[in-house]
């Protein structure tokens, strides 16, 4: 009789914890179905697990006005239905001469483009325009704000209508 009630407060106690544990994945952005059976396993100590690792990183994203498809907020033209944000160009006119800022205007440049080094380093080798590219307007203060606290010399022109890649 004790050791049917200790079995039923634990079947209690694990499936409350398997609950608790999809609802906490859910909110961190992480993977439902995996922690419900962690905490199916696991019981209470999923808890501790839980806190141990951080919520998942989510990009933000917003819809494409044409298509409905969510897009991320630096998405200048949509991948499915090829809509185009009205952006503006941003060219690197010039680039520090200084080693020290060269490289971190490198760093600025691979990072915004998602290229390897080596390639920001060829792109920054055909100024004197190089560094083209599209940007959201309301992104365009924090890009040329990045570029030139790192020395660059930066020009801001509207997109051309007929441009047709980004
Ligand atoms: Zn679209």
């Amino acid at each position: 009789m004790r050791v049917l009630t200790v079995l039923l407060a634990c079947i209690v106690v694990w499936a409350l914890s398997a609950y608790a544990s999809g609802r906490i994945a859910a909110r961190k952005n992480r993977g439902v179905r995996r922690w419900v059976l962690m905490g199916v396993v696991l019981g209470p100590i999923v808890f501790l697990v839980h806190a141990l690792y951080p919520a998942r990183y989510s990009p933000e994203t917003r819809p494409c006005p044409q298509c409905g498809k969510r897009l991320g907020v630096r998405v200048v033209a949509c991948y499915h239905c090829q809509y185009r944000f009205p952006s503006v160009d941003v060219m690197i006119t010039r680039a520090p001469a200084d080693a020290e800022s060269r490289r971190a205007l490198l760093n600025e440049v691979a990072r915004e483009y998602g290229i390897p080094y080596a390639d920001a380093t060829g792109m920054l080798d055909s100024l004197p325009v190089a560094g083209f590219r599209h940007v959201m307007p309301d992104q365009v203060s924090e890009y040329v704000r990045r570029l030139e606290a790192v020395g660059a010399t930066v020009t801001v022109v509207p997109t051309p209508p007929d441009a047709s890649r980004g």
